[in-house]
């Protein structure tokens, strides 16, 4: 977990504009971030906004999934169709079905579940093509998460977390979790 600093630093880095700032009420809180590449037209370099009204983790993950756009898009390329790409919070189904966005999340969830603690937490045995028909984490492994967030980052939910915005980020628990044991158990990573 980053601070805004940090955060800065590392967009420095990437040598992307970076902008941080909070966007409040429910129709703010809304968006999580966006990415905008530099096909843009106006644009020398891409850019990266935040929205820092969310808790620090969430503000930490929307970046980290920004830079997965941009790696996308820097790396891989043919991005030029989808200049700019919204973050909105809980709307993570969309994503399932938007590989550039499904992309982003995977740098969510490894960075999020580095190996052994994924291969820890998702334990429970998985076979090859389960995914497609995996439907719930187990009350264990969505214990474990809960536990390693708290843990690693800090983070809980149910103390923290306004009861609005408890359901967008139980959705994201979920989601990243889910994601990373996809991955590890579809390319054992
Ligand atoms: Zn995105």
């Amino acid at each position: 977990m980053y601070s805004t600093t940090g955060l800065a630093e590392w967009a420095a880095v990437l040598d992307v504009h970076f902008n941080a700032a909070p966007n409040e009420g429910d129709e703010g809180l809304a968006l999580r971030g966006f990415y905008v590449n530099r096909k843009e037209g106006t644009l020398k370099r891409p850019l990266i906004y935040v929205n820092t009204a969310h808790h620090p983790l969430a503000v930490s993950s929307t970046f980290l999934h920004e830079v997965g756009h941009h790696m996308s898009s820097e790396i891989l390329g043919g991005d030029e169709h989808t200049p700019v790409h919204f973050f909105i919070d809980g709307d993570y189904a969309s994503h399932l079905e938007q590989p550039a966005e499904l992309a982003a999340d995977v740098m969510v969830s490894i960075a999020g579940y580095p190996e052994p603690i994924a291969r820890k937490i998702f334990a429970t045995a998985w076979e090859w093509g389960l995914v497609a028909r995996a439907k719930d984490l187990t009350e264990a492994a969505l214990s474990e998460v809960r536990r390693h967030l708290k843990k690693v980052y800090g983070f809980d939910l149910t103390e923290q977390i306004p009861a609005a915005q408890m359901l967008h980020y139980l959705s994201g628990m979920i989601h990243f979790a889910k994601l990373r044991w996809a991955l590890l158990a579809e390319y054992d990573i």
